[in-house]
């Protein structure tokens, strides 16, 4: 059997990074309030097309979708803030009318071409400040996401922003856009084509040399935004000045989902090839009121473990942690010994291995070694006879027998050696 194509199995020297990212991040999140949502892996397919949007890719074609043994039209979560804007409305987190600050870390699955940085089920990082149209909110969440990255040790990336103004003036912005390219429809690539009729705006964003060079003297979205639209994106520009925080405006970022208006933002990397993006987010005004809820403004972000873990696994030394104690017992009598004494390392928060081998001494020592241990504790037919515990050093093979009934030297020799 093997896993699944686009699929990774985790395995612990690797799952080492992923509780040193978590960890770094829920600390600083806890800072700045932001408290943990974990919501379901699976919802209802409508879930997805209602907020993403009929014309996204994700929605297109990358969901996980099934009929589950109740008829019902079910999709592996492609993202987070669907299902959190979702449980803000069905737990009624809006009722005391405070900002919600929610952080995340889970799986997420899409239907792509698996390549390095991009998989079938990855997972993201990701926080939602859900009850603020301040600006302010904006950079909040920016000048986090670049502190998590900043605080991993990882400084080689660059902040985009731009603003997509709203649902409206993206319309307007549409209709120019669509009248602009539709005189150069065969030089266009077939990717860009396509996205004339189902989504215009993802055109902006192609890699396609010949589209970029035609959209180069095309409409310019910004032209398009209303007063607040580009009072907002000013004010967020100049707190990101404020806090020091570097940014250029590319006016052609737009996120490959609907839900957006306002800032959106990405943060990127020369480091990871063409899946250069760590980091995505931005507004989502509407998004809360369009799945039937309150009308409340939020601003989030994700993060893509998987490409920040790429970056960050060559700069940062972690290793497993080795036991301090191996544990040596041969022998009913000996072995239920050992399990009242195993009880009170843990106390004294010593870590341990209980050898499980059916090896000789020799052999059981060797292990010890291997494992990096620093003493073994051994409790054999000899000890049994003696009533005593024999503890051996194992940098020096220095040996020392001690009474079985005084656990308290034997813990304090064990902390004095280790
Ligand atoms: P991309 O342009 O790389 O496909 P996206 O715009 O689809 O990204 P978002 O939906 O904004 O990505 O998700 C936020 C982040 O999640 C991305 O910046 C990336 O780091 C990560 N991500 C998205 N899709 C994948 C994937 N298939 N495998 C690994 N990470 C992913
Ligand atoms: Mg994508």
């Amino acid at each position: 059997m093997q896993r699944l194509r686009g699929t990774k199995d985790i395995l612990p020297d690797e799952s080492i990074f992923w509780q040193h990212i978590q960890n770094t991040a829920s600390k600083l999140l806890t800072l700045a309030s932001y408290h943990e949502i974990r919501t379901p892996i699976i919802e209802s397919t409508s879930l997805f097309k209602r907020s993403i949007g009929n014309g996204t890719d994700i929605v297109n074609k990358e969901m996980y979708s099934f009929t589950d043994q109740g008829s019902r039209n079910i999709t592996l979560r492609p993202e987070g803030t669907a299902s959190i804007a979702r449980s803000f409305i069905n737990n009624n987190l809006h009722k005391d009318n405070t900002v919600k600050r929610l952080w995340y870390l889970g799986p997420m699955f899409r239907y792509e071409r698996p390549q390095n940085g991009r998989q079938r089920q990855f997972h993201q990082l990701g926080i939602e400040c859900i009850g603020s149209l301040n600006p302010m909110a904006d950079v909040e969440v920016i000048r986090i996401a670049t502190n998590i990255l900043n605080s991993l040790n990882f400084s080689e990336y660059t902040v985009e922003i731009n603003s997509i103004g709203t649902s409206e003036e993206r319309e307007k912005y549409k209709e120019k856009l669509i009248r602009y390219l539709t005189p150069y429809i065969n030089d266009l690539d077939h990717h860009a084509r396509s996205k004339l009729i189902t989504n215009p705006l993802k055109i902006l964003d192609s890699k396609n040399i010949k589209t970029k060079e035609i959209l180069n003297n095309g409409p310019s979205l910004y032209d398009c935004l209303e007063k607040s639209s580009k009072k907002h994106f000013q004010e967020v520009c100049d707190y990101l000045e404020c806090l020091d925080i570097e940014y250029t405006i590319n006016d052609k970022l737009v996120r490959g989902l609907d839900y957006y208006n306002y800032t959106a933002f990405e943060i990127k990397t020369k480091k990871l090839g063409s899946q250069d993006t760590i980091c995505g987010g931005g507004r989502y005004d509407s998004l809360i009121k369009q799945l039937g809820g309150p009308n409340i403004p939020s601003v989030g972000w994700a993060i893509g473990v998987e490409r920040l873990l790429l970056i960050i696994k060559d700069k940062t030394q972690i290793e497993l942690q080795k036991p301090k104690i191996y544990i040596v017992s041969e022998g009913t009598k000996a072995c239920k010994r050992i399990l009242k004494i195993i009880p009170l390392l843990e106390k004294n928060n010593i870590s341990y291995n209980l050898d499980l081998n059916n090896s000789n001494l020799q052999k059981k020592l060797k292990k010890a070694n291997k494992l990096g241990a620093k003493i073994c504790i051994i409790l054999c037919d000899y000890e049994i006879q003696h009533n005593c515990i024999t503890i051996k050093t194992l940098k020096n093979g220095s040996q020392e027998q001690i009474s079985i009934l005084d656990t308290n030297k034997l813990i304090d020799k064990i902390i004095s050696e280790t």
